[in-house]
């Protein structure tokens, strides 16, 4: 938890808030990965209040997605739900590290997790803000799953 010199705890400023809502990032996204997204499998599935997350108390999903018949491929990923549907994503895949992660990390939509922090010039190069089809099986996973009702 970070902690003010105060001692308190330090909230982001109102400029690190992410700037886009799940249902801007979805209406971006290609009908592909939507469409691919139904193949994709969502495991270990968890949702709850977010203990590290500021403002505290942002809902948090998390997940292990794969999908059946492409890949033996596992990856981790989340979507925090910040106040007014804004939502910050992430997902370890190839498709989100190298096109999304830094597109959706200059909207404050994603922290530098899995790339290498570099502009994706050759993949992304206009910074388009998508999400993988594996966010996109976790958001529908959890409305389906009554946790949430649909961010889109
Ligand atoms: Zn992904």
């Amino acid at each position: 938890m970070p902690v003010s010199k105060s001692g308190g705890p330090s909230f982001p400023k109102k400029k690190d808030w992410p700037t886009l809502t799940f249902k801007q990032i979805a209406r971006n996204t290609s009908q592909s990965r939507h469409d691919l997204s139904h193949q994709v499998k969502v495991l270990n599935l968890k949702f709850g209040l977010s203990k590290t997350a500021y403002p505290a108390g942002n809902l948090l999903g998390v997940a292990r997605t794969y999908t059946p018949d492409t890949s033996y491929l596992r990856y981790t990923t989340s979507i925090e739900i910040w106040p007014g549907d804004k939502v910050k994503l992430s997902c370890s895949c190839d498709d989100f590290k190298y096109r999304w992660e830094y597109a959706l990390w200059l909207r404050n939509c994603a922290d530098i997790i899995y790339s290498n922090g570099e502009p994706p010039l050759v993949t992304n190069g206009i910074m388009k803000p998508m999400a993988c089809k594996h966010l996109i099986a976790l958001h529908n996973a959890l409305v389906l799953k009554g946790k949430i009702s649909s961010l889109v």
